[in-house]
């Protein structure tokens, strides 16, 4: 299916799931994850409507954006690497994936030197896996009023990635966590920190009902992936 008939389908299932939920369908954010699709295919997508996409390798975001219509926006959804800060930064509208301290003060720094502040998001290992990257749910409450001292980062929120290959509706609990963790957040901060970015393809109806308010859509928008790790 061409992403031009997929799109009204998705954001009729987006606006099916807020109607359950008792949610508007403007405070939802559709970002079409656009890794391992071409450039062809985002251009086809912008055609289509959608402007928002995300990446999560600093490369290919770098060289994609100089072969897409200049309009889009681009979030950095992946582990990013402290010597990557700059770049990410430069072309992000929103870093989803401020997954440790260190890295947090690398982005910081980098902010700095390019006078800039950055908007961002603290991804959260709500699961424990420990081949997850992410602050542990105890940490980040921990360290956010440290991390939200950080004159460079404005932190908007929070994001996760439940544990892979599961029945959607296993994510709940974790979605639902998520929301926990930022309300508490919240509390010691005195400040709202009012994005969740939570919902991929297989469970991001779930998701918006557990309040998400970024859904990260790659392949039930675009199909497969095109394009190998490998080379991208
Ligand atoms: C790849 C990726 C997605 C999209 O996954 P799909 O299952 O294709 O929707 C969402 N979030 C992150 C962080 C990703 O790396």
């Amino acid at each position: 299916m061409s992403i031009h008939e997929n799109l009204p389908l998705i954001r009729r299932r987006i606006t099916d799931a807020c109607s359950r939920a008792e949610r508007k369908t403007d405070e939802i954010t559709l970002l079409g994850v656009s890794k391992g699709h071409t450039p062809a295919l985002i251009n086809d997508a912008s055609e289509a409507g959608l402007t928002l996409f995300g990446e999560s390798k600093i490369q290919e975001l770098v060289r994609k954006i100089n072969l897409c219509p200049s309009h889009l926006q681009w979030d950095f959804i992946g582990h990013l690497q402290t010597n990557k800060c700059r770049d990410a930064a430069l072309y992000s509208r929103l870093i989803h994936s401020v997954d440790s301290e260190r890295l947090a003060l690398s982005l910081n720094d980098a902010c700095g030197k390019l006078s800039i502040i950055q908007p961002v998001l603290l991804q959260v290992n709500v699961s424990g896996e420990s081949s997850k990257y992410g602050f542990a749910p105890d940490e980040v409450l921990e360290k956010i009023s440290q991390l939200n001292d950080l004159e460079r980062l404005e932190i908007h929120g929070f994001m996760t990635m439940p544990p892979w290959g599961q029945e959607p509706e296993q994510a709940r609990h974790h979605f639902r966590h998520l929301r926990e963790i930022r309300n508490r957040a919240e509390k010691r901060l005195g400040a709202p920190l009012p994005h969740l970015s939570m919902g991929m393809s297989y469970d991001f109806e779930i998701a918006i009902e557990e309040g998400a308010t970024l859904i990260r859509l790659g392949t039930v928008l675009f199909g497969k992936r095109s394009l190998n790790p490998k080379f991208r």
